[in-house]
């Protein structure tokens, strides 16, 4: 699954950026999710339950966060949510049209506690 590639490759991340910091903890990551990023939010919390404990983010609290797609037209400018993965203004019709957000996979924060 995907998703779980994606869940182990952020953990990762997650876990170098404790070391660097010198962290005792790590207790809060939070992800950005973009509706057209190709990961299901569902699963990939799934996968952070299954990865987690056991790993230098045992016991955080993940927290994932849907971001909904945004397209913004090229001619008129208009910036407008796209349903069913309809590409075109609803202003002018042009289907010149280019994503704003909703695309990404953002490692949003990461909160360390630190032994002091
Ligand atoms: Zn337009």
């Amino acid at each position: 699954m995907h998703e779980f590639s994606v869940a182990s490759a952020l953990l990762k991340q997650v876990a170098e950026l404790a070391v660097r910091e010198g962290a005792e903890r790590i207790t809060q990551v939070r992800v950005s999710v973009g509706e057209f990023s190709g990961v299901e939010p569902e699963l990939l919390r799934l996968a952070f339950e299954q990865l987690i404990p056991g790993s230098p983010a045992d016991g955080a609290q993940v927290m994932i966060e849907p971001v909904s797609l945004q397209a913004g037209c090229r001619r008129c400018e208009t910036t407008f949510a796209v349903a069913s993965f309809r590409f075109q203004c609803p202003e002018c019709g042009s289907p010149d049209v280019r994503i704003v957000q909703g695309e990404e996979l953002i490692l949003e924060s990461v909160t360390l506690e630190t032994e002091e």
